[in-house]
């Protein structure tokens, strides 16, 4: 009885001394939240926020104040310097087209992120612009050149990810720089989840609740690590950046009026209504 136990008290010094590993091991849910006009992130522990002091890639502390979740406004999870964002990244996207031997990735703007609840605003021109739920990785420490192998150590969490996505622009102009790139064309959240096995988890979009994009993450041509990978080889990768991981089967435009849910196994709902500027 007494070795049992003291082999419980070594195996935990050492999980303790592993650290990351150990917080590998508990899944959190983190939100960004505005509460009193101050913005903070919390731990997000049922339908309680529990508030943190700080950043929340730099150690955050408890301060011990905790909100009823439907008292406090929900942000964007992170607020990313850099948006990535990987296309082509599932078979059932790519219809006729080969895939890529190496990921493709774009740009979008850390201003076309907006959180759950904001409103996907369509530019008087946008005629087409389509939904794309997708499973977006939260870059949790600095990162250049690492290796695949080493990636999940830099990946502080996961969201969700709307990447809206305009097909006549995307078709016709010199990049998709507008046609991805644009206000409001980044839904992320609700909660960026530590500890999740990212790497099979079912994605599913719905269109005014008709499902219209189901698909594992296990599907995904270049997985987590290996895009986490591949970018810092060009890009140094900072805590809070964000990769969005590509889109699976068929898409279809948004109209105003619409809600988009894109709903991810043990991440919960983004939903966003769509709405025209003028
Ligand atoms: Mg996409």
């Amino acid at each position: 009885m007494f070795r049992k136990i003291l082999m419980r008290v070594l195996v935990g010094g050492l999980l303790l001394l592993a650290g990351t590993d150990v917080a590998f091991a508990q899944v959190t849910r983190f939100i960004r939240f505005s509460a009193n006009g101050a913005t903070s992130y919390g731990i997000l522990d049922g339908e309680v926020v529990r508030q943190l002091a700080g950043d929340l890639f730099d150690a955050p502390k408890p301060t011990g104040k905790t909100f009823k979740l439907a008292e406090v406004k929900v942000l964007a999870p992170c607020d990313p310097k850099k948006v990535i964002a990987v296309g082509l990244n599932y078979k059932s996207h790519l219809g006729e087209r080969p895939s890529a031997t190496y990921p493709g990735l774009f740009a979008k703007m850390p201003t076309s992120i907006v959180g759950p609840g904001d409103d996907i605003v369509l530019p008087e021109d946008a005629k087409n612009a389509h939904y794309e739920g997708e499973l977006v990785v939260v870059i949790g420490r600095r990162a250049k050149n690492v290796t695949a192998a080493d990636a999940p150590n830099y990946v502080f969490g996961v969201t969700a990810g709307n990447d809206v996505s305009e097909r006549e622009w995307q078709k016709a102009d010199l990049q998709w720089f507008r046609a991805k790139a644009s206000d409001t064309f980044g839904p992320l959240g609700p909660v960026i989840v530590k500890g999740l096995n990212y790497g099979d988890l079912l994605l599913q979009t719905r269109l005014n609740g008709e499902v219209v994009q189901s698909q594992r993450t296990k599907d995904l041509i270049f997985d987590v690590p290996t895009i986490v990978s591949y970018v810092s080889r060009f890009v140094t990768l900072e805590p809070g950046d964000v990769i969005y991981t590509g889109t699976p089967g068929a898409t279809r435009r948004m109209n105003p009026g619409d809600t988009v849910e894109i709903e991810i196994e043990g991440i919960g709902i983004l939903r966003n209504k769509v709405r025209a500027e003028k």
